[in-house]
């Protein structure tokens, strides 16, 4: 028996909905990665990704084959080397990965902490940075719904001659970014976040003082596939290094020339005002914020305590026989919060209206 898809209305934190010009764009004709279409295509790609990420002309941008874990993995396996110092911020479950990951490439890892649904305190990234080769930091804290203060943090950074890594998963495409003027060496995304394109391509950029660190290596990046050499082969020189999934990428620029013609400042306002209408719904039902501080709230992902006695995973289960996706917690909110997703086409009034009318029928 064939298993039966019908449509969700997804209002996770990603995947998001695919955007209707990159579902058109999946049915073009297939070419192949070596053909010159696919070349310009990559080239307008590139150009559009480091208009994305406020990047300066010398940043070399890419699609990594792979999602957003891939994004991370591969800034870590290039610029860190066994017994580089790495301070890691951590507040929450993409914090630890990033340290995690880390770790398992070798090197000396401090963490800077901040409680769940904090922000990470600059003065905490200020006391331990001497000495660092690398400092890495989730922009929004997806699992907790904090934004942490990167222009804050790029500023300390920047007077300390360490390389600066920024997830920029649940911000890049939504939130204007500004990597060259804040000071970022290495950002990535996952596909099917802001962008609503589909998962798999992990949109990359890696700046010059990257590159030279990256070449300064004594030892070759263990992780071949994402080697940035090996990236510069296919994308700057046109060479043969894997097969690129030539229809995602198709998809891609689709959904990211969508995001630019739209523009990233209106992407910004739809997912705050969507935000702030949401939670005035949902205050009387006593959902609360669940970030204490105003201006630590990530405006793509809108965490909210629930209700005390409110029956999370039923009322969830019985959203989802609707076929409405909700997301809770992740570790120890779990039971504690919902996570409601502002990314991309997710950041639109009929999603948000459906789980109201739901809500209304299933609590009212
Ligand atoms: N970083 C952040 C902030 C995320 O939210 C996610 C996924 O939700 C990831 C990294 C990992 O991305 P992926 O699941 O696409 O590998």
């Amino acid at each position: 028996m064939a298993v039966s898809l019908p449509e969700h209305t997804l209002l996770t934190p990603g995947p998001t909905p695919i955007h209707p010009d990159a579902l058109a764009a999946l049915t073009r004709p297939m070419l192949g990665h070596m053909d010159p279409e696919v070349f310009a295509l990559n080239r307008e790609i590139q150009a559009d990704l480091r208009v994305m990420y406020g990047a300066a002309p010398d940043t070399f941008t890419a699609l990594l084959a792979g999602t957003g874990s891939l994004g991370m993995e591969a800034g870590f396996a290039n610029l860190v080397e066994p017994g580089d110092e790495v301070l890691v911020c951590v507040n929450g479950s993409f914090g630890a990965r990033m340290a995690e990951m880390a770790t398992r490439y070798g090197a000396r890892v401090r963490v800077v902490q901040a409680p769940h649904g904090e922000p990470i305190e600059p003065a905490a990234v200020a006391a331990q940075l001497d000495g660092a080769r690398l400092v890495a930091v989730v922009h929004g804290e997806t699992s907790t719904g904090v934004l942490n203060p990167v222009p804050a943090l790029a500023a300390l950074v920047r007077g300390s001659g360490a390389l600066l890594t920024v997830d920029a998963v649940t911000t890049a495409g939504m939130e204007p970014f500004f990597m060259q003027d804040w000071g970022v060496d290495y950002a990535y995304t996952g596909a099917q976040k802001c962008l609503s394109a589909p998962p798999g391509l992990a949109p990359v950029a890696i700046s010059a003082r990257a590159f030279e660190c990256f070449a300064a290596r004594r030892t070759p990046t263990p992780l071949w596939y994402c080697d940035f050499d090996g990236l510069r082969d296919y994308w700057d020189r046109q060479s043969y290094h894997h097969t690129v999934p030539v229809n995602l990428h198709y998809a891609l620029h689709a959904a990211l020339r969508a995001a630019l013609a739209e523009g990233l400042h209106a992407r910004q306002a739809r997912a705050a005002q969507i935000g702030g209408a949401l939670q005035r719904a949902l205050a009387p039902l006593g959902f609360t914020p669940y970030v204490a501080r105003p201006e630590a709230r990530l405006p793509t992902v809108l965490a909210l305590r629930l209700p005390p006695g409110f029956d999370d995973a039923g009322v969830r289960g019985r959203l989802r026989e609707r076929h409405i996706s909700v997301t809770g917690g992740l570790g120890p909110t779990a039971g504690q919060i919902w996570r409601l997703g502002l990314m991309g086409e997710t950041a639109r009034p009929a999603p948000y209206l459906t789980l109201l009318r739901a809500l209304e029928d299933l609590l009212g």
